[in-house]
């Protein structure tokens, strides 16, 4: 049901869950399905079709920009969330991410038990992001799992078996809109900002959230006997430190809101040159039988990782530089060219996709021209079969991962960041803006290189090829300090732990010093793995949902 402030005021609600991007969604949806009789109201501060400017990324500011993604980039209003612009990659937690390794600095607050408590709902998590019913790792896909990434490879040190997985990408506003319109107990409220939650009595018990409508800045209180905060991570951490009362039964407000912010750390620094026949090199996508794609990656073993006290990282392979007419790919420069032209590019891709592709940088279109002249036809044929593919079907091809008749491909890291205290989201003195800090530290950058040498070593020892590097040693952290940018995958801000001496929530993400208000975006993962997060959001969200629903029971918080 479409409901307005006015309507949704003087009643009390079962569940209401601020935000409707994937996580609030599936919360919703989830609850609402298994609890008929039970009243849900989801709300949301964007318009149904998603906004153009608006006042909460207006008032973002971004302390050093060199790492950081610009607001407007990172996430979007609107029902759906950011899921209006997301790429649609799915990737399963690790293992390794909920063991303690020193480089974490005690900040992985959660452990193996809990990563076992969510692993379940991945199945229903594929569901809602249409990205296959298969696993997450080829070890169990027996008709693939005695093939290797590359002629020569065997598994030990490095691994070549965990996969990613494709959304379609789902939009989530667009393709549930339609069931929370038709479900009478799920009411969808847009235009409406969740402002402050109210302090619990003492009981923890918290009544009412305040809200503000964003057409024309009238407030309201929503009451509710349960509140879910799912407006991401950057918002959700926003609208805790906007609500110090929310923490009156704990002796402070947790010192651990808003600190050890994480995204990822990103880029290239190598190619791998494989020295076996490159046609049985797996650079590809392979799909499933429902038309899913899924691709392999390297990734150190979790006992490697500990054994070396590195940060977990996945390495694929990849295309060399857009930007670089030295490729000399027609197919390429035609797709780079298409990417800088004004109007076209914004077309192509979300910003931050495109910078990742262009550099932010309009370099050598000459010598690009003269690739694309040279490779004709292919060079346009290539680029259009990909156009069908990424824009004209619903299951959208997810990349564009070109051939090697050399046997040498770019090397794309993607690695977890340490859990830093100066990493933070602050809220400034007119109690509006948020203040971001976010750098990279020196450990994020050494483990990035170490994780490379590791796997050259390995695949050396295997005799199945090398790493070439992009950079001399000397100017390799530096190189990595300049190519990496995130704010697109927020995690640590409100983090999950045992004590709200070391986190926000707790294990069943209910906020501590309250019984009945619980967070849901990733701003609650103590680390950041090198898992894009969504997936595993979503596998927590029915989680939570479930949690919701059953029965409530007796409880010390
Ligand atoms: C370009 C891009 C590409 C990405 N690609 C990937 C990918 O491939 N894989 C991956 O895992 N992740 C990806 N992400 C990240 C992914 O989009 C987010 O992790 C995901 O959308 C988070 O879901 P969420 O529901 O927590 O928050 P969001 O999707 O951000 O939704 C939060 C919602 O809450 C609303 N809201 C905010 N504040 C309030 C308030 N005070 N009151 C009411 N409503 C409020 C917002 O308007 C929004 O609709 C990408 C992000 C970007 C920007």
């Amino acid at each position: 049901m479409i409901t307005d402030a006015e309507s949704a005021a003087p009643f009390r609600h079962d569940l209401c869950v601020i935000g409707s991007g994937p996580a609030g969604i599936i919360v919703a949806l989830e609850y609402a399905r298994r609890h008929p009789d039970r009243r849900v109201l989801l709300v949301e501060y964007g318009a149904f079709q998603g906004t153009g400017s608006n006042r909460l990324d207006d008032t973002i500011r971004i302390a050093d920009p060199r790492n950081h993604h610009a607001p407007y980039e990172c996430t979007n209003k609107g029902l759906g969330g950011t899921s209006l612009t997301w790429g649609g990659r799915c990737v399963m937690y690790d293992d390794a991410d909920f063991i303690d390794r020193p480089i974490l600095r005690g900040g992985c607050t959660w452990d193996a038990a809990w990563f076992a408590q969510i692993k379940p709902h991945g199945p229903a998590a594929a569901a809602y992001f249409e990205c296959g019913s298969g696993p997450f790792d080829l070890a169990e896909m027996p008709a693939l799992r005695a093939r290797p990434i590359a002629e020569g490879f065997v598994e030990g040190e490095v691994r070549d078996s965990t996969v990613e997985r494709w959304s379609l990408p789902t939009r989530f506003g667009k393709r549930y809109r339609g069931e929370i319109e038709a479900l009478p107990n799920l009411s969808l409220c847009c235009d409406l900002e969740g402002r402050r939650i109210g302090e619990p009595d003492d009981r923890g018990e918290v009544l009412s959230i305040e809200c503000r409508r964003v057409t024309d800045g009238q407030p309201f209180s929503l009451r509710a006997r349960q509140f879910v905060i799912a407006a991401g991570a950057q918002e959700s951490t926003r609208l805790l430190l906007r609500s110090p009362g929310l923490f009156r039964r704990l002796d402070r407000v947790p010192e651990a809101l808003g600190r050890y912010y994480q995204g990822h750390v990103s880029g290239k620094i190598a190619s791998v040159r494989f020295r076996g026949d490159p046609r049985l090199t797996d650079y590809g996508f392979h799909r499933d039988p429902d038309g899913s794609y899924f691709r392999r990656r390297f990734q150190l073993s979790s006992p490697t990782l500990c054994r070396e006290n590195l940060l977990n990282t996945a390495l694929w392979l990849d295309n060399p530089l857009y930007h670089d007419p030295a490729h000399g790919n027609g197919a390429m420069s035609a797709m780079y060219l298409a990417m800088i032209t004004p109007g076209l590019g914004r077309r192509l891709a979300p910003p931050a996709i495109a910078r990742s592709v262009t550099k932010g940088q309009v370099h050598g279109v000459p010598r690009h021209l003269l690739n694309v002249l040279r490779g004709l036809p292919g060079s346009l044929l290539t680029p259009a079969s990909i156009f069908y593919r990424r824009y004209c079907v619903e299951r959208k091809l997810p990349g564009i991962f070109l051939y090697n008749k050399h046997n040498r491909y770019a090397l794309h890291f993607h690695a977890e960041q340490v859990p830093h205290p100066d990493n933070r989201m602050v809220l400034a003195d007119d109690g509006e803006t948020l203040e971001i800090h976010y750098r990279l530290t020196d450990d994020d950058v050494r483990s990035v290189i170490r994780n490379h040498e590791i796997l050259d070593q390995w695949l050396r020892r295997c005799g199945c090829g090398e790493l070439e590097y992009w950079f001399a040693p000397e100017d390799l952290p530096e190189a990595i300090r300049d190519m990496s940018r995130d704010g697109i995958h927020q995690s640590g801000t409100t983090r999950i732990a045992d004590r709200p001496g070391d986190g926000v929530v707790d294990r069943d993400l209910r906020v501590w010093g309250t019984q009945n208000v619980y967070l849901c975006s990733s701003s609650v993962f103590p680390t950041s793995g090198q898992a894009n997060p969504t997936f595993f959001l979503g596998a927590c969200a029915i989680r939570l949902a479930h949690h919701l629903a059953a029965p409530p029971c007796a409880t010390s918080n």
